[in-house]
């Protein structure tokens, strides 16, 4: 295991939703509810659920952007929680996040030279006086010209948007980047454009990423490993590429299978998902997927299952994971 980066410990991001006459929350929305990651320093790690599984309220967690109610972020081994503005400022500049909608993530008063100069402002080596210069060559690592330093977000594409989002990115020297769902609204020959841009820059400055989607799909050609979350909590966190072969929870080899495959006759053999996403405010007890898993046994709704560390920090949080390796092992081998 690399150097880690950024450490969660049993980090809880819980939004009160309903109060008492007194003032007292009476409802939480449970987004993120006891993740424990390590996010190592010049990996992409990919983080992967359905729609409103908590993905995105944890990589605002990391970036003291949600209100964590207990457990600590640590960013190189100082905890952020508890620490005021003043304290927290030196590390503002060190974590960026790429928001999806780039239309929306730019002010459109502003000229992509304003844009980055706010941005710049930030920055802890400061530029004062060679702006100008320093917004030009940012441009110029995006694949962007500095003639476009004087227009305006409408005047571009959403791939060139994002683009602008990226070097705004850049302009304050980051450690660690969250890509929130970036390349989700682009097209997909602009997607590919955006990745390939992603992994060149992370090369070049030896950045720490983590990549957030709903689509498993693009995980193998982005990331080095992947985390799973499911209803506010962490699945499974294996190598890229196993996860693909060899999924450990039931969950994984559900999303993995809903992938589309070149051979119909195949089909009948993969995994759906059934029933709906659960609540993040009343989640089913014991293990939070066994109202969905065809797995399931009567210890899985009786007793919540522990994160289990297996081989090389992979971890997958499920009673009966030994089975579906056992089962996923004999397919590669049959297939062999
Ligand atoms: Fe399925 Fe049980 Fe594993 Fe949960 S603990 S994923 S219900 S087998």
């Amino acid at each position: 295991m690399g150097e880690v980066l950024i450490k969660l410990e049993e980090v809880r991001t819980h939004f009160a939703i309903r109060k008492t006459l007194s003032g007292k929350p009476s409802a939480w929305l449970k987004a993120v509810d006891g993740v424990s990651l390590d996010i190592l320093r010049g990996e992409c790690l990919g983080l992967v659920g359905e729609s409103g599984c908590g993905k995105s309220t944890l990589g605002r967690t990391i970036l003291c952007m949600a209100p964590v109610v207990s457990g600590a972020v640590k960013f190189r081994e100082t905890s952020l929680q508890g620490l005021n503005a003043a304290r927290l400022r030196p590390f503002r500049p060190k974590m960026q996040m790429v928001f999806q909608d780039p239309r929306a993530a730019l002010n459109p008063k502003m000229t992509v030279l304003q844009i980055l100069k706010e941005a710049m402002a930030i920055s802890p080596g400061g530029c004062k006086g060679k702006e100008l210069q320093r917004a030009a060559q940012l441009l110029d690592w995006v694949d962007l010209r500095a003639e476009h330093l004087f227009r305006y977000p409408h005047e571009f594409s959403g791939g060139q948007q994002q683009r602008i989002c990226i070097a705004r990115a850049l302009a304050t020297e980051p450690e660690f980047i969250v890509f929130d769902e970036a390349t989700s609204a682009l097209d997909v020959s602009v997607q590919a454009q955006i990745i390939n841009l992603m992994a060149d820059l992370q090369q070049r400055f030896q950045l720490t990423y983590l990549f957030i989607s709903h689509d498993l799909s693009i995980m193998e050609q982005v990331c080095n490993r992947v985390a799973v979350m499911y209803a506010g909590q962490i699945v499974e966190v294996q190598a890229a590429h196993l996860l693909f072969v060899a999924p450990r929870h039931p969950y994984t080899r559900v999303l993995r299978d809903a992938l589309p495959v070149a051979d119909p006759t195949r089909r009948a053999e993969l995994a759906t998902l059934r029933g709906e996403v659960p609540s993040l405010v009343k989640p089913p007890g014991g293990c939070r997927f066994h109202p969905r898993c065809e797995y399931a046994t009567k210890i899985c709704v009786e007793v919540e299952p522990e994160m289990i560390v297996l081989d090389s920090g992979n971890r997958v949080r499920c009673h009966h994971y030994q089975r579906l390796w056992d089962r996923e092992a004999l397919k590669t081998l049959s297939l062999t």
